[in-house]
């Protein structure tokens, strides 16, 4: 708020105004009765002298009013017929007995009736004004003169059929969100169909992922297409700054939507209200978690015939609340990631229309160009390049205008530290090339089924490998495969650039975890043999080695060290030989990759076909292929290879 806002607002008047009563009404109470003040002695010899017609004590103020029977003069002054003098407590008594010595006509010792009234009200009117005040304030809060009494009503809008329709063909490079989201749209339009066959439809559905997504898009075309009535509200609307507003607004917003079923109901930014709770300090947010409750028991409460769907957006499910994610909830949760390359390319596509360009301008070109690029980006990209070209009076939009579009984008008060540069780029392809490549080469992994140089949280780009059926437990030549397969990546770039980069140290480390659990839990080293070394149940709150105490002498612990080292040496090797002889296949891949940036599992296979296999390791010398259990969610790990990023 500034500062000239303030002294010309009501807010100043209505404050100036009290603090003046406070001030004024006071004084004109007190300073009530009559006349100018004297000495006590001059007022005590006015009494003595019989000059004086009326008394009257204050014993609160030890204050006395005279009414004199003549007007009075004093050093030349004259005072008129009513003065008042002050007395100490010392004095007190003797006053009292002058005045009633005096016997005075209308004596009393009582202030007045009215007076005391009057002072009352004095007293209550600064209150009657803060209570005004307060109101006023409410008023202004809930956005409007008259609006006191919907305090607590939703704010949601809803949206009219004849809104601009959003559609799913305005949803450009989101294919597998748009799909989820048109069975979302058939629950609604067709309810029958599912219920019966005893299907229950889902009752909320969570859209996640990075800002400017399209994720409020996307909901704003399912109602489109769906039909029914859509309420949109944003999370933050929920919390207002009065305990239990945000709750009456969810039981309203439910209730409306009741009544105007079949209905959606869009919460946007729902980790406003849907945050841990008890997370905030000292106990939390009373008022956003009273919100949140509300929003549960109102979606435990409808059935799954009421045919209300709550989709939600966010672009942080990690800081929800978890009952939020429980089955009867946000139990379908859809990520909206930014576009790959053929994303990029269709949603610049969905925002060319209606923007003239020049004949020859292509599209695929500035899909290229904008790696990182979310669909709103893209769409600022063309818009900023449509404003440049009429800035300079243009008629179509041409290749300087993009490009300085795409700079103005980039450069944009939203850094774009994501985004990244050519030359890492460069080393991620190839890192993530070098995984697969390894695991098609080599004998054991599991087959490539995804590689994506697309930023994905902290991870530059990942491989997924995935065994075709689940598996319980895992041979020794797979481990070695798995550990392998970790090297590939910072083998790649080792041969390509002959500079390692830092991203690869999440693959060593899980490299190093496993062939350590080889050799000292699996039985796996000859040298070492099948001792389980080190205590499985570790205590949280100690290091593994403070816990366990030592278990075993310095000497087997240098073995166990030098069997980890060559394992993973050997892996190292295996890793070298299989991307050094298919090192044409890598160069395919990474230039595939960087032109597409996403590659499935088919479009892989395809640049695999020629992979020269590596020969199968010798027979372990002192046991055959030995099935270890290992737990599943160890194995979960293992199969999806995250490269972490560079922080
Ligand atoms: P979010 O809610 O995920 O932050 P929005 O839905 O508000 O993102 O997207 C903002 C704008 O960006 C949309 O209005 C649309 O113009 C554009 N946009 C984003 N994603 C897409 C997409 N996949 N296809 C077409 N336009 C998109
Ligand atoms: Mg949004
Ligand atoms: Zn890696």
């Amino acid at each position: 708020m500034n500062f000239k806002k303030i002294f010309t607002g009501p807010l100043f008047w209505i404050l100036t105004a009290v603090l003046l009563l406070l001030v004024v009404v006071p004084l004109l109470f007190t300073s009530s009765g009559a006349g100018q003040r004297v000495d006590t002695n001059v007022g005590m010899e006015l009494i003595e002298d019989g000059q004086v017609t009326e008394a009257r004590i204050d014993d609160g103020d030890s204050r006395v009013d005279l009414t004199l029977a003549e007007e009075f003069e004093l050093d030349g002054e004259n005072l008129g017929d009513a003065v008042h003098f002050h007395f100490s407590q010392a004095r007190a008594e003797t006053v009292v007995e002058a005045i009633a010595e005096a016997d005075l006509e209308g004596y009393t010792d009582e202030p007045e009736q009215s007076n005391w009234l009057l002072s009352m009200l004095g007293f209550m009117i600064p209150f009657l004004l803060i209570a005004l005040l307060f109101i006023w304030l409410i008023t202004r809060m809930s956005g409007g003169g008259s609006r006191v009494m919907q305090f607590g009503k939703s704010k949601a809008k809803q949206f009219d059929k004849d809104m601009p329709a959003v559609t799913f063909a305005d949803v450009a490079g989101a294919e597998e969100a748009v799909e989820e989201l048109h069975e979302i749209k058939e629950f609604l339009s067709e309810p029958e169909k599912f219920q019966r066959l005893g299907a229950k439809i889902p009752k909320g559905v969570l859209l996640y992922g990075p800002p400017g997504t399209g994720k409020t898009l996307l909901a704003k075309a399912v109602a489109g297409e769906a039909g029914g009535s859509f309420y949109s509200i944003s999370g933050s609307d929920f919390v207002e700054m009065f305990v239990g507003v945000g709750a009456s607004r969810v039981r309203d917003l439910f209730k409306q939507a009741k009544e105007n079923a079949p209905a959606i109901i869009f919460v946007d930014e729902i980790d406003a209200v849907g945050r841990q709770r008890g997370a905030g300090v000292g106990g939390g947010n009373d008022e956003r978690e009273q919100t949140l409750n509300q929003l549960l028991v109102e979606m435990d409460g409808f059935d799954a015939n009421t045919n209300i769907i709550v989709i939600a957006a966010t672009n942080r499910p990690d800081v929800l609340d978890p009952a939020l994610l429980r089955p009867g909830r946000f139990d379908r949760q859809i990520p909206v990631e930014a576009p790959d390359f053929a994303g990029r390319k269709a949603i610049l596509e969905v925002h060319a229309k209606g923007k003239p360009m020049v004949p020859d301008l292509d599209i695929e070109q500035i899909a290229r160009k904008t790696p990182g690029f979310t669909g709103a980006d893209l769409a600022n990209v063309l818009n900023e390049a449509a404003l440049l070209t009429a800035r300079s009076n243009a008629d179509l939009i041409d290749d300087r205008a993009i490009d300085e579009a795409i700079d103005r984008v980039m450069a944009g008060p939203q850094k774009r530290t994501r985004l990244m540069k050519d030359h890492e780029r460069r080393v991620t392809a190839y890192h993530e090339g070098g995984h697969a490549l390894v695991a098609a080469a080599l004998n054991y992994s599991a087959p490539v089924t995804k590689i994506t140089i697309l930023p994905r949280g902290r991870a530059l780009g990942y491989t997924m490998v995935i065994p075709e059926d689940d598996k319980y437990s895992t041979t020794r030549n797979e481990l070695l495969d798995q550990i392998a397969y970790a090297m590939g990546g910072r083998v790649a770039e080792e041969i390509v650039f002959h500079d390692p980069s830092t991203g690869a140290a999440n693959d060593i480390q899980k490299a190093t975890d496993t062939a350590r659990k080889m050799v000292t839990e699996y039985g796996m080293s000859a040298k070492v043999g099948s001792v389980k070394l080190g205590s499985g149940d570790s205590n949280p709150f100690l290091g593994k080695e403070m816990a366990t105490g030592k278990e075993y002498s310095e000497e087997l612990a240098a073995v166990v060290d030098s069997e980890v080292r060559s394992i993973i040496d050997e892996a190292h090797d295996e890793a070298y030989w299989a991307l050094t002889e298919n090192r044409d296949i890598l160069d395919t891949l990474a230039e595939e990759l960087l032109r597409v940036e996403t590659l499935n599992a088919k479009e892989v296979a395809e640049i695999f076909k020629d992979v020269k296999k590596r020969p199968k390791r010798e027979i372990w010398e002192s046991s055959p292929d030995r099935p270890i259990l290992i737990d599943e969610s160890s194995q979960r790990a293992e199969t999806v290879n995250g490269r972490s990023g560079q922080d």
